[in-house]
């Protein structure tokens, strides 16, 4: 990695040494001294972040990219080429038509539809929304309970009326309760997650787009963390749970799509991706140039998007990553969501042999699992999970786990026996989105267990 970090970053400087040299002002020059004791601060003060990387951290949605993103975004970086308009950056703006179509294809969207990269999946899921808001004025927009709090932000940000439809045991918005909702009225989107950030829970999406096309509603999927997914999907590769893999394969008949490539398209922070289905939604975002414009295959990035200055880097990397790792089933990203998807399937049967923890995800549709340590009370399963979180992270070979607020109600429905008032006890979650978490899931719930026995004994 550092060998072809020096590699590229010295063909950037070969390219620069083609132009008329120039002296740098002396105003940018720093001090060697003050620098080095800055940069010594420095690394000291990002010692103090989880280690993301390891398979021990198992807690939220984090990992850090990967090296050939590092190396194409550092190369980028150094040029800063600017995704706003064409002239910002000609290549890495062709890299972005290129790559949006590369990753829409691979994950079933209909290959004449809109599409480019935003800063973030809250970028992309407020865009999508804000075109929704243009196609349907003056009606709302519905969201199962378990979606990202997003939608209603972004739904006050562009003042649509929200509401919420009730999700099932899975985590997956209930789609009786979608019907009888939309059956009153007054909807005009209905935003659909597959793959939850709380339980990577999948939207049954095959069986919510029927329902609406009834009602004349827009259909707007979230795909931010699962859409990488539906690679598998598109394969039927059997290590995607069958609920997972129809809702996935129903991708293309959406109407828009948000997709973060730095969750699962192991690109640094920054790379988001909106795609829709009709080009035509293009007349929405505000220009000047004529509506003809946007049939054209030459897009100009800033114009069909509501932010401005992006960086040129994101697109880069993202499109050198897909180049050495194609989104494909059985090789570049597709083994690698695989093995997430299977350490899900063995953290739960770790748990099942665990006498201290229970699972409360026992069909993940993807690769996040809810657990709890066994308890009697709701009071109790709040105290132990606060207690466990902190005990293994303070451990000498700590573990890093995510604690979430459940409806007490959701927990109920899994484990009957409790009692007491908790209202939204604690529980666990592990985001298991590195492929090394496959072989060593089994290890960390072991360990969990024992540090659980250990406070039992004292
Ligand atoms: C992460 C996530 C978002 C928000 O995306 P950011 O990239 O964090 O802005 C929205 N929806 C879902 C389902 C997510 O997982």
């Amino acid at each position: 990695m550092n060998e072809m970090l020096t590699q590229v970053l010295e063909a950037v400087e070969a390219w620069e040494r083609r132009f008329r040299p120039f002296t740098r002002h002396p105003s940018t020059r720093v001090d060697a001294a003050a620098l080095a004791n800055a940069l010594k601060r420095y690394t000291d003060r990002l010692e103090g972040n989880y280690p993301f990387f390891h398979p021990d951290y198992a807690g939220q949605m984090l990992k850090p990219p990967h090296p050939v993103a590092q190396m194409a975004y550092a190369a980028a970086q150094r040029i800063n080429p600017n995704n706003h308009a064409l002239d910002g950056g000609p290549p890495t703006s062709e890299m972005e038509v290129e790559v949006v179509g590369r990753i829409a294809a691979a994950v079933g969207l209909p290959e004449d539809g809109l599409g480019h990269l935003t800063s973030s999946g809250t970028l992309a899921n407020l865009e999508a929304l804000f075109i929704a808001r243009e196609e349907h004025p003056d009606k709302g927009v519905l969201a199962s309970e378990m979606a990202h709090y997003t939608h209603s932000r972004m739904a006050h940000v562009l003042r649509m009326p929200f509401e919420t439809v009730p999700a099932d045991t899975n985590g997956r918005m209930d789609v009786q309760a979608l019907r009888e909702r939309l059956a009153k009225g007054g909807i005009g989107t209905v935003v659909v997650t597959t793959g939850t950030t709380g339980m990577g829970a999948v939207d049954p999406l095959h069986e919510i787009l029927p329902v609406c096309r009834e009602f004349g509603v827009r259909v707007h999927v979230d795909a931010a963390y699962g859409g990488f997914f539906a690679i598998l999907a598109q394969a039927h590769h059997p290590d995607l749970p069958l609920p997972s893999r129809n809702a996935f394969l129903a991708l293309g008949e959406a109407d828009s799509v948000a997709l973060d490539p730095h969750k699962h398209g192991l690109q640094p922070y920054g790379c988001g991706m909106v795609y829709f289905a009709n080009s035509k939604v293009g007349k929405h975002y505000l220009h000047d140039s004529p509506y003809t414009y946007y049939s054209s295959k030459h897009l100009h990035l800033g114009e069909i998007s509501l932010e401005c200055s992006r960086a040129g880097a994101a697109a880069g990397a993202l499109w050198l990553t897909m180049e050495v790792l194609s989104p494909e089933a059985d090789r570049g990203l597709g083994p690698i969501l695989a093995a997430c998807l299977r350490a899900a399937r063995k953290w739960n049967e770790a748990l099942a042999t665990s006498e201290r923890l229970v699972e409360l995800t026992p069909q993940p549709d993807l690769d996040i699992v809810l657990y709890a340590p066994a308890a009697t009370s709701f009071e109790e399963l709040d105290a132990l999970s606060g207690w466990l979180f902190d005990a293994s992270m303070l451990h000498p070979d700590p573990i890093f786990l995510a604690l979430y607020k459940m409806k007490r109600d959701w927990i109920a429905l899994r484990l009957n026996h409790l009692e007491g008032q908790l209202e939204t006890p604690r529980i666990l979650r592990s985001v298991l989105m590195k492929p090394e978490h496959e072989h060593e899931v089994s290890s960390i719930v072991a360990r969990l267990n024992q540090l659980l026995l250990s406070k039992q004994e004292l």
